[in-house]
């Protein structure tokens, strides 16, 4: 298994982080997950447009440019004869000692990238899956996908705990999105999601679905919505790299429509579909 490391393609065995890396110590450092569907990948230009947006935003600077990190995520993919997987890749602040403050323009950020096989989570999309409801505790920078992620650890491990797929946060009673992907809500055939604020991850997902729904004449409103309207929806999915369109049809107790996944919902899952096969071999 080969794994990049500060410039190097190197054996995984090998890749060894040094103990004053800041994304080590203070979660100072972003990522992105990419999607590799039969060895091609999916959306790579919005995942890499996205990092270099949160690198920005956190005043951080990516020692390759756009075209580098691409080579780096192309051969990673053809080392590791990836088919149906992602490509991981992090950018933390460097090794410096631990100091709260950035540390000087002379320590360069560390890129760590690796690939990893996940196949597509086709019974789950199928069924439709189960979600608890979490009082969203996080920053209010959720815009920025960085590596602190202690509040969507212990939103998801409340959900796994309690054997459900994923934990959909709330602040008070607006939706936010889940502890690692977005929510959207179905009522009388328009779809609803929270607006791409500071409150949530602009999930590459969530665009893809905004995309198709807008194309086929789907009513689609970044509009926030509440724990009452998620509860009384006549569907529920959420979405992400890994989870594509994934149906919700419980939450905590209660059954959300026909305890299925709904139409609507079902033709998301199409034309998702449809989208990665305009783009990847499967
Ligand atoms: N929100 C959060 C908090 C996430 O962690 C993710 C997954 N990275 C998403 C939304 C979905 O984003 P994407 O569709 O780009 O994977």
């Amino acid at each position: 298994e080969t794994v990049f490391l500060n410039g190097e393609f190197v054996k995984r065995k090998h890749a060894k982080v040094d103990i004053e890396d800041r994304g080590y110590q203070f979660g100072d450092g972003i990522y992105e997950v990419i999607r590799v569907y039969g060895g091609d990948v999916f959306t790579m230009n919005e995942h890499m447009e996205r990092l270099y947006q949160s690198a920005e935003k956190m005043k951080l600077k990516i020692p390759f440019d756009l075209q580098e990190l691409t080579s780096i995520v192309f051969k990673l993919i053809e080392a590791n004869e990836v088919n149906e997987g992602i490509v991981y890749m992090q950018v933390s602040r460097g090794i410096s000692p631990r100091q709260h403050h950035f540390p000087g323009e002379d320590v360069s950020g560390s890129v760590i990238a690796y690939t990893k096989e996940i196949p597509r989570p086709l019974k789950e999309m199928q069924e439709g899956v189960t979600a608890t409801l979490v009082e969203d505790i996080r920053w209010l920078r959720c815009d920025i996908k960085s590596l602190n992620l202690l509040g969507n650890i212990l939103a998801k491990e409340e959900a796994s705990s309690k054997g459900h797929f994923e934990a959909i946060q709330h602040r008070g009673e607006t939706v936010t999105e889940g502890s690692s992907s977005n929510a959207f809500i179905v009522k009388d055939g328009t779809v609803f999601t929270h607006p791409a604020t500071n409150l949530i991850l602009n999930g590459i997902t969530r665009r893809v679905i905004k995309d198709m729904a807008d194309k086929n004449g789907v009513p689609f409103v970044e509009q926030i919505f509440t724990v009452d309207e998620l509860l009384s929806a006549d569907e529920i999915f959420i979405a992400s790299t890994t989870s594509e369109v994934m149906p919700v049809i419980k939450v905590n107790d209660v059954t959300i429509g026909q305890g299925m996944p709904g139409p609507v919902t079902t033709k998301l899952q199409e034309w998702f579909t449809a989208s990665i096969k305009s783009e990847c071999k499967i």
